[in-house]
């Protein structure tokens, strides 16, 4: 991947995290203690401040790094379980980059997620958008990267709006037991979101 797409990717994450820090802030005030925004927004702004750093590295490596920043630099919950995520996806980059190395790399982001979080799908939490946008993934890598990026990102929203009627079994919304229901999980949002702006960058780029 050239260096020009992975700063493109630095800049959408960052942008989107930006722009919607005060919704994952309210969502995180309804179930969770207010700090989702602010912590997702001070992760991916010291992502944001080495682009150039990271822009120059082979696409793993940049994200092996990127994930180590946000362990070092977000506090919460999200911040390991981030940085376990593009970790575990750095790791398992190969180029040239397709749909089906990108789905190895997302499953090996997400087993990493559920490792670190000791969960699964269905507690409520940014796993529930992982597992489905790594099936719509897999469902279409026969497929060009720019015609599968709709499908993933659809069915990460999907994810994100499904977790609504759940109740949360991890993380601090589950101190609220049977009141969590009826939110989305910012975690959730904040992931769609975040593939969102990534399915678009590569959509564009025609990778
Ligand atoms: P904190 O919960 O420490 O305040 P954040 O508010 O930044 O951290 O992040 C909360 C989000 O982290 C939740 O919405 C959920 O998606 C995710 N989360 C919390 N605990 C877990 C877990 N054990 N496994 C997976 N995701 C989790
Ligand atoms: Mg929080």
């Amino acid at each position: 991947m050239s260096a020009e797409l992975i700063a493109r990717l630095i800049d959408a994450t960052a942008a989107v995290i930006r722009e919607q820090a005060e919704t994952l802030t309210a969502l995180d005030q309804a179930i969770g203690d207010g700090d989702h925004g602010l912590n997702m927004k001070r992760g991916f702004e010291a992502i944001a401040e080495q682009k150039a750093e990271l822009s120059a590295k082979p696409l793993g490596e940049a994200l092996q790094k990127a994930g180590m920043i946000l362990v070092m630099k977000v506090g919460g919950a999200s911040g390991p379980l981030y940085g376990s995520l593009l970790m575990a996806m750095g790791k398992a980059a190969r180029e040239p980059l397709d749909a089906a190395v990108l789905a190895e790399m997302l499953a090996a982001g997400t087993a990493a997620v559920e490792q670190r979080g000791k969960s699964k799908a269905g507690e409520k939490t940014l796993l529930d958008v992982l597992h489905p946008a790594l099936t719509a993934l897999r469902e279409g890598s026969a497929k060009g990267l720019p015609e599968l990026a709709e499908a993933v990102q659809a069915a990460a929203e999907a994810g994100r709006d499904a977790t609504r009627p759940l109740q949360a079994t991890k993380g601090r919304a589950s101190f609220l037991g049977a009141r969590s229901i009826g939110h989305i999980d910012p975690g959730a949002q904040s992931c769609a979101l975040l593939i969102g702006a990534i399915c678009k960058v590569l959509e564009e780029a025609e990778v």
